[in-house]
């Protein structure tokens, strides 16, 4: 099978001739149809993430067919023991000896795959293929970012790539109000806020109209920390969704005081997944894609290390 391969880290993938991969114990096989790229799948390219498996197929929103026909969705949590603390707590996403999909496993950007069933989700019908796939990360996990904002009515989004698109359709209809930040002087994301739904977007220095009750950062640029506290009102959160960040720079406790929270996303459990691809049609979340050929998975990178996707970049197979 053709598979796009990490080699090293640091290097572009590389277009590689792989057997096609035989199910482990509990695996299935599935014929991959479409493969979404992920900023974590950047990070892993770029060394932020240190320690994958090599060389490794990345990929961690896989839709696909099995042997016998059905359509699965496999997302980046790929295994975990099931037995350790955070595991029988209902906090599977911790679990200590998790394995990540296009991480720890190989992924799908390749034209087949393995995975752990348990760990597959059906793919709402009525969604094509390419579409579905940005569910599977940008939004199962902006899904959870959005239930760590609690009940806010005004929610800022900082950065404003798949997740953000995902999440800005899911929180609307909801009924929450929208403020969208995004990279100082980038006309065409501060319009795709306003498209998707927020009442005012600006950059990410600058305050919006009126405090936040809550944020989620998406951006992997430590620095919105403190501005995005700084946006908070009293008793505020700001959520940082994001596996990997650029430092977070030192900031007076001011900005903390009054019960203003920071806290991270990491990962998703199984229950996140189910909750997520349920709500998904009834919102219903209609993803924006950019596709790409599987030999371009190295430019669907490059154009997300440079922050010119608009939505989610999706590899078609
Ligand atoms: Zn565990
Ligand atoms: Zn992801």
């Amino acid at each position: 099978m053709r598979a796009m391969v990490l080699t090293r880290q640091r290097e572009p993938l590389e277009l590689r001739d792989l057997p096609v991969p035989e199910p482990g114990p509990g695996q299935i096989r599935l014929r991959v149809l479409a493969c979404g790229v992920c900023r974590t799948d950047l990070h892993v390219v770029d060394g932020d993430l240190e320690h994958p498996k090599l060389p490794l197929v990345p990929g961690h929103q896989i839709v696909g067919e099995t042997d016998d026909g059905r359509r699965l969705g496999v997302p980046w949590l790929g295994w975990t023991d099931g037995t350790c603390r955070y595991c029988t707590t209902g906090r599977e996403n911790l679990c200590d000896e998790a394995r990540f999909t296009g991480y720890d496993i190989d992924g799908g950007y390749a034209e087949y795959a393995v995975a752990d069933e348990r760990f597959c989700f059906p793919i709402p019908d009525g969604y094509p293929d390419m579409q579905a796939a940005p569910l599977l990360c940008a939004g199962l996990i902006g899904w959870r970012s959005l239930r760590f904002a609690g009940d806010a009515t005004r929610l800022g989004l900082y950065g404003f790539g798949a997740s953000a698109h995902i999440v800005a359709q899911v929180a609307r209809h909801q009924g929450r109000r929208l403020f969208g930040f995004v990279r100082h002087g980038d006309e065409a994301a501060r319009a795709f806020a306003l498209e998707l739904g927020c009442e005012w977007a600006g950059w990410s220095d600058e305050r919006p109209p009126e405090e936040l009750d809550a944020a989620i950062v998406f951006a992997p640029v430590g620095a919105l920390v403190p501005a995005a506290l700084a946006a908070l009102a009293k008793g505020g959160c700001v959520v940082c969704a994001g596996i990997h960040m650029s430092d977070i720079p030192s900031f007076p406790y001011e900005l903390l005081w009054e019960e203003r929270a920071v806290r991270s996303v990491a990962n998703l459990t199984r229950r996140d997944g189910e909750e997520f691809l349920a709500l998904a049609p009834q919102v219903p979340v209609r993803t924006e894609i950019e596709t790409y050929a599987l030999e371009d998975a190295n430019d669907a990178l490059d154009r997300l290390r440079r922050g010119e996707v608009r939505g989610a970049a999706v590899l078609h197979l």
